[in-house]
């Protein structure tokens, strides 16, 4: 539950460790409630090109939106029609005709959560403030606020202009996180107020308050 994951999410951002660490937080761990398997690579190299259709290569070079082809006209069943494959899809951010959405993979830092960092199969990585929530019996944690953050990934410097961008987000959400902390009232560490049961921890209100979760 607690697997520090911060080589892999910083592997997965090209970014190094220890300017991820100052760009966001360190260290990161899967988020309660997301089932975070190893983050997959990015889509492999596109396949075939077609005449009159823009390959995911040419629309990053024409610098539209990762989900540019809409502004062609057209969807994902006429790209696929055209010869494009699922792999050149899911490369454009389109989601293949017939495919279910995976989900974003979420990481959490900060003790208690304060920081989410998100990796959407195709799209731009995610920061948000973790809003907990209880799941049945199981504490899980919601991203809230979620802010895309397109210049993280390969940012090497956390005093450039990608770096700075980054940090801004990064501190208005953590204002916001802060904002909803409050102390477990029996050990008085901080706890997220939404994670309270009668003003204590979970940990407390099951060992102090006979609370079975
Ligand atoms: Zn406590």
């Amino acid at each position: 539950m607690t697997e520090d994951r911060t080589a892999e999410v910083a592997g997965r951002l090209r970014v190094d460790p220890r300017v991820l660490a100052v760009l966001v937080a360190a260290p990161w761990r899967a988020a309660d409630g997301h089932d975070t398997g190893p983050v997959a690579e990015p889509a492999g190299e596109r396949g075939t090109v077609y005449v009159g259709v823009p390959s995911p290569a040419e629309l990053r070079e024409l610098d539209l939106p990762a989900d540019g082809l809409r502004h062609f006209g057209l969807t994902p069943a006429d790209l696929r029609r055209g010869g494009w494959t699922d792999a050149d899809l899911r490369s454009a951010g389109l989601l293949p005709p017939g495919a279910t959405p995976e989900p974003v993979a979420w990481f959490v830092a900060g003790e208690p959560p304060q920081l989410m960092l998100g990796f959407a199969p195709a799209g731009p990585v995610l920061l948000a403030r973790p809003e907990p929530r209880w799941d049945g019996h199981l504490p899980v944690l919601d991203p809230a606020d979620a802010v895309e953050v397109p210049v993280l990934p390969g940012c090497d410097d956390p005093d450039g202009d990608a770096g700075l961008a980054v940090r801004q987000v990064r501190d208005g959400l953590l204002r916001r996180a802060r904002r909803r902390l409050t102390h477990c009232v029996i050990c008085l560490r901080p706890v997220h107020r939404a994670a309270t049961t009668h003003g204590a921890c979970h940990g407390c209100a099951g060992t102090w308050l006979g609370f079975v979760f």
